[in-house]
């Protein structure tokens, strides 16, 4: 038994209409769309106080410090709020989250540990399409309307219609159960995908790991361009083939450049160009759970390198397929599955270098360093003269090492 924070997405459907037959107050599409507007206005309007006092400061002389916390940005927020007398029909936790978003934002900027960048403006092409609703009082949750179907009720803004299995339907319905303290919803995330709209909903709830039969073994895991990954126990998990979907996405991605904007033939290509790229990403998300849930059922310990793929993008001939086969969603999921199942998940630093050592002599071979000797697929060790696969003998360094790490931290 475990206490885990998990997020469902649900899809949901907003109506044309303001109220029902029975005068129940819907979420149409305009209460969303604004909704996702205001939180961007506040956004952007705080940034620009922000940068406008910053400025304010250097020009007379003084250093650009700005104490950015809650009890500074909710001046701010009142300000804004009675000069603009329209801020008031968006839900008040929405309004809250989004200053609270711009908070953590700084606070990431001016913490030397992470390479984030400066927070940016919320503007069309760096859009904010979503918006999240703190669960107080039960104030999200599933109520039957009077038609006598389930619907989600989102805080102020009245109810609407969803759809998912029936599985996660009792889960929700769980959730909004104050007599029932396993679940609980902590929040909602409404957010807007091209047009279509779905609730992300932060579920806290208790989890009891699957019980695993079948042998269970020690596996490192080498992040590859022409593979996906292949594991120390031999077994190897082929790229996905994404050929037939990134011609369709090119080919329409062409047409929309050829029409005007705005016009039917460019909202029609835009439409199918939509509907490839999703199929795309829904194709690789499906094959990535289906690979790694594999993984995590045989396994009772993992470890993986955390490899440097921005650097491997910088690199034209490995980043089409990198930008194809998202690695970094590969590891990801790998690792939040491993977190769940209670299996060990070690990362192995970036600096490790896995395919140069052998794995029978500890020797380090430079001769097959850096990104132009990526053709070598097979070597022999100069000081033992066993003959290496170049993937695997990274993935049992990757194994060896991580192993290490392991017992290292226990003996500390
Ligand atoms: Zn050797």
């Amino acid at each position: 038994m475990k206490l885990v924070n998990m997020n469902l997405e649900v899809r949901i459907y907003p109506s044309k209409r303001d109220k029902n037959d029975f005068g129940e107050k819907i979420v149409n599409f305009t209460k969303i769309d604004s909704n996702m507007g205001h939180c961007r206005f506040i956004w952007n309007k705080e940034l620009e106080f922000i940068n406008n006092f910053k400025k304010l400061l250097l020009t007379h002389g003084y250093q650009d410090y700005v104490i950015i916390n809650k009890k500074s940005c909710n001046v701010l927020l009142n300000m804004l709020k009675s000069d603009n007398p329209f801020l008031s029909e968006s839900e008040s936790s929405s309004r809250q989250q989004v200053q609270i978003d711009l908070i953590t934002a700084f606070e990431r900027y001016e913490n030397n540990d992470l390479p984030s960048q400066y927070p940016r403006f919320k503007t069309l092409k760096n859009p904010k399409n979503s918006f999240r609703i703190i669960n107080n009082n039960n104030n999200v949750r599933i109520q039957k309307d009077k038609n006598g179907y389930d619907k989600i009720r989102l805080a102020k803004l009245g109810i609407i219609k969803f759809k998912t299995t029936k599985k996660y339907k009792r889960l929700l319905k769980k959730g909004t159960d104050k007599n029932d303290p396993t679940v609980k919803i902590k929040h909602v995330t409404v957010k807007k995908v091209y047009d279509k709209y779905y609730a992300v909903f932060n579920i806290e709830c208790i989890r009891i790991p699957e019980k695993i039969s079948g042998p269970k073994q020690q596996v490192g895991i080498d992040i590859g361009c022409s593979k996906l990954a292949v594991l120390s126990n031999k077994q190897e998990i082929a790229n996905l083939d994404l050929e037939k979907e990134t011609r369709m996405i090119i080919r329409y991605q062409k047409r929309m450049s050829h029409h005007q904007k705005g016009s039917v033939r460019y909202l029609e290509a835009q439409r199918l160009y939509r509907k490839w790229m999703t199929r795309l990403v829904n194709k690789r998300n499906d094959y990535y759970d289906c690979a790694t849930k594999r993984i995590v059922e045989n396994c009772s310990f993992i470890a993986v390198q955390n490899e440097n793929i921005i650097f491997w993008k910088k690199n034209k001939h490995l980043s089409r397929n990198l930008q194809l086969n998202a690695p970094r969603i590969f590891m990801d999921k790998l690792e939040y599955k491993s977190q769940w199942n209670n299996v060990e998940f070690v990362k192995v630093p970036k600096r490790f270098p896995s395919t140069q050592i052998c794995n029978k002599c500890g020797e380090q071979n430079i001769n097959i360093k850096g990104l132009k000797k990526l053709k070598i697929r097979n070597w022999r060790c100069p000081n033992c003269g066993t003959q290496h696969d170049r993937d695997i003998n990274a993935s049992i360094n990757i194994l060896k090492k991580g192993l290490q790490l392991i017992v290292g931290t226990t003996v500390q």
